[in-house]
């Protein structure tokens, strides 16, 4: 099959290295000439592991190429991927689809012989409607048929994700259509990936509703951790009391700062205007970005009540390890970190930051701090630790080393990776999230 992916971002590249790695031959299009430049010299500009080799590897293999200009790879492509981005609307929350419409119609003009083009971004019900009546009104003659196919890889494991996925997700009205998509999934349907067919708008629903439902957990888990402080009991162990029921699960109940990244934020905001708009409120979505919402100013007195309370950090340096809104991955779309940070500023906090791979991109989006070498450079003189993203390298510090570089010993924990035991024994206050702990400080 020939695929041409238009947008090579988080999805667009590795979906595009994945479809590549099969077998298919794909040409993944931006119109970002500065990324593709970078890709076609080997530079690969996100951060997600083994997506280098992976891309060299299909390169090499004369399967995988990169382009600015999509109308060759359009006319060639069998069927065509949009994927690029869908951000929140600036002002009301809905789905910006700017970049999804100009998309469809500068591919409308160069499709050539019969395509499948299908919408991979993250779109509200009814996009694929519109991505099919926007090509009829560019090209009239065109032979295609329009595909939703939701993407539900998460950064930091995308590939796996990719080529394990626990399902795929296909609304498909066409026979012809369904024929092209089930041949480029293929491989995985050997491999046993559930492949379920539906309608368009279904698949697009589908999307939100997954994304709103993780959402929730993770919003509910953290309730439960604010009254699990407040009555002396651990968190820890009612999500795993809760986990071990099949009908609940283990994921996503790991309290924290709250949710952030490039997909929950937006996709539950436009969920619920896509509530509004049909007369249906979905007022638990609308609970949980709300109460979201307030957890990041939370987290920020949760470090200010380790000196005593009352909002006040002045006078304090505070070093923030961790930015992106997870591990392995450079991404700092709404990251938690952020508002965290103002917030700790607006308490008078100076604020040091260090991330292994984030600091190119922190250094765009976070102001009046000080960027640091390491995690060590970065408590250095610091009155506490603060963890916001659990990588992996600061899940065992050398504590004696913190408190001997550091102005006073507290670490706030915000991913609870340590032992309160084990870090007060080293002579620090520790404060968790959801962790009643007696007050050594
Ligand atoms: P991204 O911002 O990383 O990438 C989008 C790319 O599209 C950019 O490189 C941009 O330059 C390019 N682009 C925009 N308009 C274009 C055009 N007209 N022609 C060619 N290229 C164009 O975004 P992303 O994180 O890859 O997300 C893409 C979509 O996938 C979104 O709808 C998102 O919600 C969804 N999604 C993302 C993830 C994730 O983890 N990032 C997971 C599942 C679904």
């Amino acid at each position: 099959m020939r695929i041409a992916m238009i947008g090579a971002g988080y999805v667009g590249l590795v979906s595009g290295a994945c479809f590549s790695d099969f077998g298919h031959h794909v040409t993944c299009v931006d119109n970002d000439a500065s990324k593709v430049e970078a890709l076609r010299h080997g530079r690969i500009p996100i951060h997600e592991p083994g997506l280098p080799d992976l891309i060299a590897r299909n390169v090499a293999g004369g399967r995988l190429s990169f382009a600015s200009d999509l109308d060759r790879p359009v006319a060639q492509a069998d069927i065509v991927f949009i994927a690029v981005g869908t951000p929140s609307r600036r002002g009301d929350g809905h789905a910006d689809l700017s970049y999804v419409h100009a998309a469809t119609r500068s591919l409308a003009r160069a499709l050539d012989g019969f395509t499948v083009i299908v919408t991979k971004s993250t779109v509200p019900v009814g996009t694929s409607d519109e991505v099919e009546r926007i090509i009829r009104e560019e090209n009239p003659h065109a032979d295609f048929a329009v595909v939703s196919n939701p993407e539900f890889l998460r950064e930091g494991a995308a590939i796996r994700d990719f080529k394990h996925p626990d399902r795929i997700v296909i609304g498909v009205d066409q026979e012809r259509a369904r024929q092209v998509i089930a041949e480029v999934y293929r491989p995985l349907h050997l491999n046993a990936s559930p492949i379920l067919y539906t309608d368009r708008r279904t698949a697009e629903l589908t999307k939100y509703a997954a994304n709103a439902f993780l959402a929730t957990k993770i919003t509910f888990i953290n309730e439960i951790a604010d009254l699990a402080e407040k009555v002396g009991a651990n968190v820890q162990e009612v999500a795993r009391g809760i986990g071990l029921d099949n009908r609940i699960g283990p994921k996503f109940l790991h309290a924290g700062p709250g949710f952030g990244g490039s997909c929950f934020p937006k996709d539950t905001l436009a969920l619920i205007k896509t509530g509004q708009d049909n007369e249906t409120p979905l007022r638990i979505v609308e609970t949980v970005v709300a109460v979201n919402d307030q957890r990041k100013r939370a987290m920020a007195r949760k470090v200010s009540s380790a000196f005593g309370g009352n909002g006040n950090l002045r006078g304090k340096s505070i070093a923030v390890l961790g930015v992106t809104f997870k591990p392995n991955t450079d991404d700092m779309r709404d990251s938690p970190a952020v508002p965290l940070i103002t917030a700790l500023q607006d308490m008078g906090a100076q604020v040091r930051v260090y991330d292994p791979v984030g600091m190119p991109q922190a250094e765009k989006v976070i102001e009046n701090v000080t960027f640091c070498r390491d995690a060590y450079d970065c408590a250095r003189g610091a009155h506490a630790v603060v963890i916001v993203t659990e990588w992996e390298q600061f899940r065992a510090l050398d504590l004696k080393e913190l408190a001997s570089i550091m102005a006073s010993s507290v670490i706030v924990d915000l991913r609870n990776v340590y032992s309160p035991e084990e870090v007060m024994r080293n002579g620090f206050h520790y404060c968790g999230v959801g962790r009643a702990m007696p007050l050594a400080y």
